[in-house]
């Protein structure tokens, strides 16, 4: 067994006891004003003592190695809650009502103090720096990885390392997924003010109809994965919000509606922009209505870099031991604002998933009420953490 292993088994209980304690006392994004206090104090219980706030709620902590020489790797948790009534019935179920760790971010900041121990016991052996994020509010638009790129946590880091639970069967409890190249999607929104005069509605001729332009809006999108887009390449879009009407006799007014659009690549998110503004414009001129665009961008991709991916799958068997990688053959179609650590600064960053099957008999995915994982996997996804920080820190990758 992986010395890495090892000691992620001996402190195995008092990362439950840290994960059960942040689980009953989530906190939504921006709030994690108890979360960051844990933490804080946690690092400082380990001796730990280079820790800094960079905002309110986010705590950056460093293990210095090498009398600070050599290479930096930074490891990436989130704390943040849901705004989600918890309804799995674990004894430690969260405290506060209307919020829920219904993503996992209780896991991970668990993890990255155990993984924040056990390199902090081997420090003397580490040839470089770990630093440690914890970072607040992911699950909030416009996410926190920004506001911590902006003041300064990737500055001197030559890599980025993150990991992600998920619910799964219980057979794959502790295997530890990755990819290389494109991983998670960039999700943006688009909204529509679709605005005519009004009218009655035995007179269309007199109207122009916000109603009929939204319709054939929603249509001309369906363009966007037929015809637009490389068959190859995906662009997830929906309407998913619509607004109008006063009556079926009257001709609405106006019309606001609002979607979704997912990405691989920047490419392909920034070819699909361009075809929905021009579809405005053409819905425009053919319907005599006003249409507005709204273009929210919200969080880029995730790309694995490859040397990282490379190392990952070399290094997670000899830490974890043997059947506990899975290289997927897919990427994810969620989104994580990790991207912007690498996006904003050009440096190579891997995110794992870390699967975490489930309790009870039924499987619910993360953002539900009733999401359970196995604890178990955090030792592994500590372990897989620690262990590859120092593997980086070795290697010449
Ligand atoms: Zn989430
Ligand atoms: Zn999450």
């Amino acid at each position: 067994m992986s010395i890495y292993l090892e000691k992620a088994s001996s402190i195995y209980e008092q990362v439950v006891d840290i994960r059960r304690d942040i689980h009953r006392h989530p906190e939504p994004g921006g709030n994690e004003k108890r979360t960051s206090a844990l933490i804080r104090e946690t690092l400082k219980s380990y001796g730990i003592d280079k820790i800094d706030s960079p905002t309110p709620t986010s705590v950056v902590a460093e293990i210095v190695g090498n009398n600070g020489k050599g290479r930096t790797v930074a490891l990436r948790a989130d704390i943040d809650a849901l705004p989600i009534n918890e309804e799995t019935g674990l004894p430690f179920s969260s405290e506060i009502d209307g919020v829920m760790h219904a993503c996992g971010h209780d896991l991970h900041t668990a993890m990255l103090l155990g993984s924040g121990k056990i390199l902090h016991d081997l420090r003397n052996e580490l040839p470089g720096t770990v630093r440690l994020i914890f970072q607040h509010s992911e699950d909030t638009m416009p996410g926190g990885a920004k506001d911590l790129v902006q003041k300064g946590v990737m500055d001197g880091v030559d890599a980025l390392l993150g990991m992600h639970n998920l619910p799964t069967e219980n057979d794959k409890t502790g295997v530890i997924g990755i990819r290389p190249g494109p991983f998670t999607t960039s999700a943006d929104e688009y909204w529509f003010n679709i605005i005519g005069t009004g009218g009655h509605g035995s007179a269309p001729h007199k109207a122009p109809d916000p109603i009929l332009a939204a319709a054939q809006l929603i249509n001309v999108f369906q363009q966007l994965q037929s015809r637009i887009i490389d068959p190859m390449d995906t662009i997830i879009y929906q309407m998913n919000k619509i607004d109008g009407g006063h009556a079926a006799n009257i001709i609405a007014d106006r019309v606001r509606m609002g979607g979704n659009a997912r990405a691989y690549t920047s490419e392909t998110r920034d070819k699909a922009e361009e075809f929905i503004f021009r579809a405005a414009k053409a819905v425009e001129s053919i319907s005599g209505c006003t249409v507005e665009v709204e273009a929210i961008r919200g969080y880029d991709a995730c790309f694995n870099d490859f040397k990282l991916t490379e190392m990952i799958k070399k290094y997670v068997p000899e830490i974890l031991g043997e059947g506990r990688l899975e290289v997927f053959d897919r990427p994810m179609n969620f989104s994580e604002d990790f991207s912007f650590y690498s996006t904003l600064t050009g440096i190579p960053s891997a995110l794992m998933i870390l699967q975490a099957g489930h309790e009870g008999d039924n499987l619910y995915t993360l953002h539900n009420a009733k999401c359970t994982v196995k604890e178990e996997a955090m030792k592994y996804g500590m372990a897989a953490m620690a262990g590859l920080a120092a593997s980086f820190l070795n290697s010449n990758c």
